[in-house]
């Protein structure tokens, strides 16, 4: 379904988060058309070979080991960085775009930072520029988004569902750990990777941060007015993840739509005393 469509239903239903929903719905339909243009020629055949021919009860491919189109990824930053928004939004657009400008070096970094989840390199190559290393992040996430998804999806394809990872708090693709948790029409309960956007199945009654399955120390909070949305947490480890129940969701899902239209979740569930999984390491580290 088309983005523009899916962004004004969604609106329909959040205005508050008109300025927020806007802004990530180019950025959405830029990656799409990036998507379909990716081309990784032999290393994503190499990778595959090695993901089929893997016995590890583990990721598939660290995310370190993602292969990348280069060029589609710095030009994708190229047009991110003249994406405008809000006006103190614009302001830290143009100081990216300056910097990228004046250190064609930059980008690799910043792709090399997110593959490598390493905030290191974000503040090395983050040093002499006026923004939070976040908004770096942010722009080197967004600029590979097309081919991580893509090879993760080349390596899901036609490969049946491991028992193991029904029991795992990290991605079989990739090994980083879920953005969120949703019900799909069947009744199943999957996680989403933050990093591939891969989803897996897992238990039910599991909590994905410390690998509880008592019943008891696992509950939901309930969001009033919005029942497609539940937080689940665990007393246990203290943290919470956000679960989407799709046959609720008064608009199509969209994966990305759902990660900046559900702020005031994160917001309600550390005004009840839980923690996000922020500051903990991204990765599978065995
Ligand atoms: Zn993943
Ligand atoms: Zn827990």
């Amino acid at each position: 379904m088309n983005i523009d469509r899916i962004s004004e239903s969604v609106l329909s239903v959040k205005p508050a988060y008109t300025d927020i929903i806007r802004f990530h719905a180019k950025i959405f339909r830029l990656q799409e058309d990036y998507k379909a243009k990716i081309d990784l020629g032999e290393m994503i055949e190499n990778e595959l070979t090695a993901a089929g021919n893997t016995t590890s009860d583990g990721p598939l491919l660290l995310r370190s080991a993602f292969p990348l189109d280069i060029s589609a990824s710095k030009s994708l930053l190229a047009e991110l960085c003249r994406i405008e928004g809000r006006e103190v939004m614009n302001e830290v657009v143009a100081v990216v775009r300056n910097a990228v400008n004046a250190d064609p070096a930059l980008p690799e970094k910043l792709f090399k930072g997110v593959l490598n989840d390493d905030r290191e390199i974000f503040e090395q190559a983050g040093a002499k520029i006026d923004v939070d290393l976040e908004i770096l992040e942010f722009y080197g996430r967004e600029s590979i988004e097309p081919s991580v998804v893509y090879v993760s999806e080349r390596i899901a394809e036609g490969r049946p569902e491991r028992d193991h990872d029904a029991l795992k708090g990290y991605c079989p693709i990739c090994g980083s750990l879920p953005s969120f948790a949703l019900i799909d029409d069947s009744g199943k309960r999957k996680l989403v990777c933050a990093f591939c956007k891969h989803q897996w199945p897992v238990n039910r009654i599991y909590c994905p941060w410390c690998e509880n399955t008592d019943q008891k120390t696992l509950k939901y909070l309930s969001i009033e007015q919005e029942e497609a949305y539940r937080i689940s947490v665990c007393e246990k480890c203290n943290h919470y993840i956000k679960t989407i129940m799709l046959d609720k969701l008064p608009y199509p899902f969209h994966i990305g739509m759902e990660m900046c239209g559900t702020l005031h979740l994160d917001m309600i569930s550390e005004k009840n005393g839980f923690l996000s999984i922020e500051g903990r390491s991204g990765t599978f580290t065995g």
